[in-house]
Formats: structure tokens, sequence, C-alpha cells
């Protein structure tokens, strides 16, 4: 992405793309009211900030459209820029023969994420707060929704900059310290850096601690359903999805792969995976699938075990579900499924233990016992819901290595290591928490963060 291009007005459609009932092309830019009054059928020259226009947008003699534009000075706009924003009819012919339009009269058209970025580079907010942008534009569930628009609106960069700060001042002071490094004078007290570090680092690391939560919340709270072959997983996943996604089929060993989607229960999203079956295979292609599904099952924050009237070997059926248990269960959710309710009265007394859910995947009974027990595991969300949350990839690396340089300032300090390899390692603990929140700006950081954006924001 280029950044000596601010000079620019820009354009672009701000909306979705495709036919809809209205669509908005935004204008950014020194001249963006001055290229709009070219082709508009009023005067907006003297408009003032947050005012509406109706009229009509030309091409010399030829009518284009009926247009709504709204108009927002410096500093007053979402990129802090001068901007126009048309609201036009919703044709694709129309939207293009307006960024057309205004093309010939001066506009560039705008680059993936360039109004956010801009926006940033003026100092609307940090790029914590612009990758938020990005997360509500995409989240699909409430409780997605209400963690980016935490982030959003300062919540992790708050947490961060005060922290960092303390940081600061302390690498000042030590810095001091060598400058003055013959007389032998201490600025820095050591004792308090110590205690500084201690406390950062526990910040930090219950920051990193909640990307596992953040990360379900944003992409969906993965759950795999487990069990032999024909117990009725694509069965059960079906009737979640309530379509035919996953192949059902009488032959055991069907499902090769796995296959996944998201529902959203109680406006927490969860991401299904139907696996092959754990069973005992000599084909290549179904041991791949076990394998991997095995390796689901371990990713997963919720593992459904499913078995059914088949299991009626208390011995067998226990000792199998407590090797699996051993093998793949460490913190996730493990619920045990008597599937096929519907065939079978029998007792299956003998997993009390386990606390089994009794369904029929088919005739679609208990479903809702199954998702009550699945939507508890979400109620430690809600106790976690005025926390910050990390959930962007790039901000968990960025703690994570800072927790490992704090490490190392402690290790300094106790082993008695020279002021100036511990003022350097404290120089990359801010460099680690500045790049989260863009204190520090590297053009390749910021290039990459904003073209994951799409045109028009
Ligand atoms: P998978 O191998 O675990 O994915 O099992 P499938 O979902 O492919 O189902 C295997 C067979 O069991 C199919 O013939 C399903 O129709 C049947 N099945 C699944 N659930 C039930 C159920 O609740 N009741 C009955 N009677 N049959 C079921
Ligand atoms: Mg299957």
């Amino acid at each position: 992405m280029n950044f000596g291009t601010n000079a620019d007005t820009i354009c672009a459609l701000s909306t979705a793309s495709g036919m809809g009932a209205i669509a908005v092309v935004r204008v950014s830019g020194s001249k963006a009211i001055a290229i709009v009054n070219q082709i508009f059928s009023k005067d907006i020259s003297n408009a003032e900030s947050h005012t509406a226009h109706f009229g009509i947008l030309k091409d010399n003699m030829q009518i284009i459209d009926e247009v709504l534009l709204n108009v927002f000075h410096v500093n007053r706009s979402f990129t802090g820029e001068e901007t126009v924003e048309i609201g036009c009819h919703g044709s694709v012919f129309i939207q293009q023969a307006i960024l057309q339009l205004l093309i010939k009269h001066g506009c560039r058209l705008a680059e993936a994420g360039e109004f956010t970025m801009r926006a940033y580079m003026n100092n609307r907010f940090d790029l914590a707060q612009a990758e938020a942008i990005a997360d509500l534009i995409a989240s699909r569930s409430a409780a997605a929704h209400r963690m980016a628009l935490t982030q959003m609106r300062g919540g992790v960069s708050k947490q961060l900059a005060e922290l960092r700060q303390q940081l600061i001042d302390f690498a000042a002071l030590i810095e001091l310290e060598l400058d003055f490094s013959e007389e032998d004078v201490e600025f820095a007290d050591r004792s308090r850096l110590t205690l500084l570090i201690a406390e950062i680092m526990q910040v930090i690391d219950k920051l990193r601690k909640s990307f596992h939560l953040g990360n379900a919340i944003k992409n969906g709270i993965p759950v795999a359903i487990v069990g032999a072959p024909n117990v009725g997983k694509s069965t059960l996943l079906n009737a979640f999805l309530n379509e035919e996604k996953a192949i059902v089929s009488e032959i055991p060993g069907t499902t090769r792969d796995f296959i996944e989607d998201e529902i959203i229960i109680k406006g927490v999203s969860y991401r299904f995976v139907d696996t092959a079956g754990l069973r005992e295979t000599t084909d290549i292609v179904e041991n791949l699938g076990i394998e991997r599904s095995f390796k689901k099952a371990a990713e997963a924050s919720v593992v459904l075990y499913l078995l059914d009237e088949r299991n009626t070997n208390p011995t067998q059926t226990i000792a199998e579900l407590q090797a699996f248990q051993a093998s793949y269960i460490t913190t996730q959710e493990f619920i045990v499924v008597v599937n096929k309710l519907d065939l079978t009265n029998k007792q299956f007394d003998f997993l009390a233990e386990f606390n089994p859910v009794f369904i029929s995947a088919m005739s679609q009974i208990n479903l809702d016992v199954l998702i009550d027990r699945i939507a508890a595991v979400s109620s430690q969300f809600s106790e976690q819901q005025n926390e910050v949350l990390i959930s962007n990839v790039r901000h968990f690396e960025a703690l994570n290595r800072a927790y490992e340089d704090l490490i190392r300032v402690q290790d300094g300090m106790n082993s008695g290591l020279p002021t100036d390899l511990i003022a350097m390692d404290i120089r990359q603990v801010i460099g680690h928490i500045g790049s989260i929140t863009g204190a520090v700006d590297v053009e390749e950081v910021l290039g990459s963060i904003f073209s994951k954006f799409c045109i028009g924001k």
C-alpha cells in the first residue's frame, strides 16, 4: 500500500457490492466537496458539516441519479478528512457510473482499507481499534459483536498504553544511569522495577490466555462430534444444521474427512465438526480421516462422544470411553451422548458416571437437552463479558513475544546482568506492546493490516 498519496481524494462503494435498494459511495480527501460540487445540481461549496442535500447527479447533460449527499468537514468525519457520502439508488449500473464520473473529475479509486487507514493516520483511533472495526463488520454472533465493540472503544488499547507508559518511564531512568555510568548512581529503583515487571507479566499473561476464548468467540466455539462408525454423527450434525450437508449412510466409514458448519445458540456461535468414525481400519484414506478427527477432538472446546444401542457391553464401552478421554481430553468439555433412543429401551445405567444425554438424532428427540448442555459451556463467556479479551492473532503473537522478553528482563535482573543489556530487553518489550496499538509505525505492518480490509472501508 502506498503511503505517499494522502493528497489524493479517494472514492469507493462503501456498501456491499451488487444490487440493493440503496448504495453509498464515499468520497474522502481535500477536494471531496469541490469534486462532487462539479457533478451535483446544487451548490454545496459552502455546505456545513453534517448536513444532507437532496439533488441530481449528472454527467454534463445526462442525469445519472437522484441522490442524497451527506457532507462532513475536516476532523469531523470517519477518515478525519473532508468527506462526501453519496446515497444513490442501488443499481450496479448507477454505482459504476457515479464512480467513473468521480474519477473523471479527479478522484482516485480507494485501495482496500484505505478509508480506515486514513482515519488511523489522522489519529481517529489506534491500530487495535482499526482492527476491531474489521471484526465488527465481520461479526456474525452477538458475542463476537460485543467483543469487537469493546475493542473498538479502546478496551485493549487503554490497558496496554498504561503498561507501556510505565515501562517507558523506567527505561528512561535506566538509560539515564547509563549516561552517568562512571558515577555509579542508581536512578531506577531496582525493587520497584522488579515489582513493575512482575505486575506487567501478570497482565500480559492474562491477556494472552484470553486469546483462546476470544478466538473461539470470534470464529465460533469448536465442537467435535466423535464416535464409532454408524452411531449417527453425520445425522446429528444434519439435525443441528437442518440440512443434508454431511453424508448419511448405512455403510460404516462413509464420512472420510470432517465436515464443518456454524450454528448460533443463544447469541454465541459454535462450529460443529463431523468427524470420521473412531475404529480400527486398514483403509488408508479412512485412516487419515480418523487421525485428523482425533486431532479435531484435541483442538475442540467441546467434544460430543456418541454411542448407540449397540454399546450394551458395560466393560468394553467404559474402557473405550476412558481410553479416549485419557488420550484426547484435557480441558475440553466432554459430553457423552447415547443416540438412537427411538430404537431401544435398554438401560444404560452403567454410564451414570459420565452423565450421558439420551437423544435420537434421526427423530430429533432431546436435541434441546443436548443443546442446553453445550450452551452451558458458554456461560463462562458471560462471566467474562466485561473483561478485555484478545481475539486477534497478531496481538496474541506480540503479547507472547513481550512475555518472553519480560522473562529475560527478570532473569537479567536476578543474575545481575549489565544495565545496558537489561535496557535493551525493556526496549524490546515496549516495541512489542506498542506494535499492538500502532505506537510504533512500521509501514510494512500497517500495509499488511489495512490491505486485509475490503475496498470502501
Ligand atoms: P456416522 O457414521 O456416525 O456418521 O452415522 P450416520 O449419521 O451416517 O448414521 C448411520 C445410520 O444410523 C444411518 O442409517 C442413520 O439413518 C441411522 N441413524 C442415525 N441416527 C439415528 C437415530 O436417532 N435413530 C435411528 N433409528 N437411526 C439413526
Ligand atoms: Mg458420518
